[in-house]
């Protein structure tokens, strides 16, 4: 088999309630930044990353998949996936302008695409080409129930129907308000709406700093919170391992880690207690199942970050040991031709060969943007 043309695209699709935010971020649309890689046998394969839907940086992550990506592919066996991850990855002009950020991402939805391939070659869903399922059901959290821009009462509205009427056993709040209080009361407010028993994890968005964190944390410890997310800005491991030390609430982190040597710099610091690959910021599933062995190594639990919003953490997820908990995000489910689909809170099992990327009929002309 051999790589015979390679197609970027670009699909803008509008979030839920017209548009999202958490401490950092404010969007209206996610971006699915990807690629159609064709074969000479007939086999498309289909990846993609996950962005803000900013054009003009959606338009340097295709330029890096058109431009220098696709003539080290071209002609090239997709079978040999993890020699082409190493080929575009390790390519010296690549290195020099990239490692993390823009060449990473693109390499994200190249290597999807090309673990897409060769599931749909050997006619299994990727789950299964990976070694099957090591678990019976696979647990969803709710993230859209609680962003920062929903008022409290809609909030513990939203919070109570999605467990009471859709199933869930978890779900996840943004925190990092301007003023921290704001965000204890959101919390002791929801923990009284769902009872005990439901997992309530928190994601600050890397908003605060070390001091208000752990002021924070002793406020918010009394209310059983499941995790603490993204405390503290992205990359400071000291921090976090400060952080860690300092509360009894499990530190959560990975969805703005772009390597593997970033996971091991916290893994080594005994930095984290959850572990959050995502795939989209990764350089695709290659690198997330090195992540997600640097976890089981340590006997950490992995819950996949939902950048990708699609099936593939589901795939992966079904699959490594090491994986737990996954976070459900809705938005996007409609653009898959096997779309993400929970029931009673679990994530059902993929069925058809592939990743599950491959876009729906229409969804490229409906979402569609000029590349
Ligand atoms: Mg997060």
């Amino acid at each position: 088999m051999q790589i015979t043309k390679i197609t970027p695209f670009i699909l803008h699709v509008p979030v839920t309630n017209d548009s999202i935010s958490d401490s950092t971020h404010t969007i209206a649309s996610w971006g699915i930044v990807g690629v159609m890689i064709e074969t000479d046998n007939g086999i498309k394969g289909y990846g993609f990353t996950g962005t803000h839907a900013h054009l003009p940086g959606d338009r340097l992550i295709t330029s890096c998949i058109s431009e220098c990506y696709a003539p080290l592919l071209i002609g090239e066996d997709p079978i040999n996936g993890t020699m082409l991850w190493f080929k575009l990855n390790r390519n010296p002009s690549m290195q020099w302008i990239g490692r993390q950020g823009i060449t990473q991402l693109a390499l994200a939805a190249v290597d999807t695409a090309l673990w897409d391939i060769r599931a749909k070659a050997a006619g299994l869903p990727l789950w299964k080409l990976l070694g099957g399922a090591t678990k019976e059901k696979l647990e969803a959290y709710n993230t859209d129930i609680g962003w920062l821009s929903i008022p409290i009462e809609q909030l513990i509205a939203g919070a109570k129907k999605t467990i009471e009427e859709e199933g869930f056993c978890s779900i996840k709040l943004k925190v990092g308000s301007p003023d921290p209080q704001t965000d204890v009361l959101r919390i002791q407010k929801v923990r009284e709406a769902i009872g005990p028993n439901v997992k309530l994890a928190i994601d600050g968005n890397g908003r605060w700093d070390l001091p208000t964190c752990m002021r924070f944390c002793r406020q918010v410890e009394q209310y059983n919170i499941f995790w603490f997310e993204e405390p503290l800005w992205y990359d400071d491991v000291q921090g976090h391992k400060r952080l860690c030390n300092a509360t009894t609430i499990p530190i959560a982190l990975g969805e703005q880690l772009y390597t593997l040597d970033a996971f091991q710099s916290f893994l080594g610091e005994d930095a984290v207690h959850y572990v959050q690959p995502d795939i989209t910021r990764l350089g695709g599933i290659t690198e997330f199942i090195w992540v997600a062995d640097a976890a089981l190594a340590k006997r950490l639990p992995v819950a996949a970050h939902a950048g990708e919003m699609g099936q593939v953490h589901v795939h992966l997820s079904y699959w490594h040991p090491a994986c737990t908990i996954m976070e459900y995000i809705p938005w996007i489910k409609e653009c898959f031709e096997e779309p993400i689909s929970i029931v009673d809170g679990y994530f059902n099992l993929p069925q058809l060969p592939g990743a599950s990327t491959t876009p729906a009929k229409g969804v490229m002309e409906k979402y569609g943007v000029k590349v």
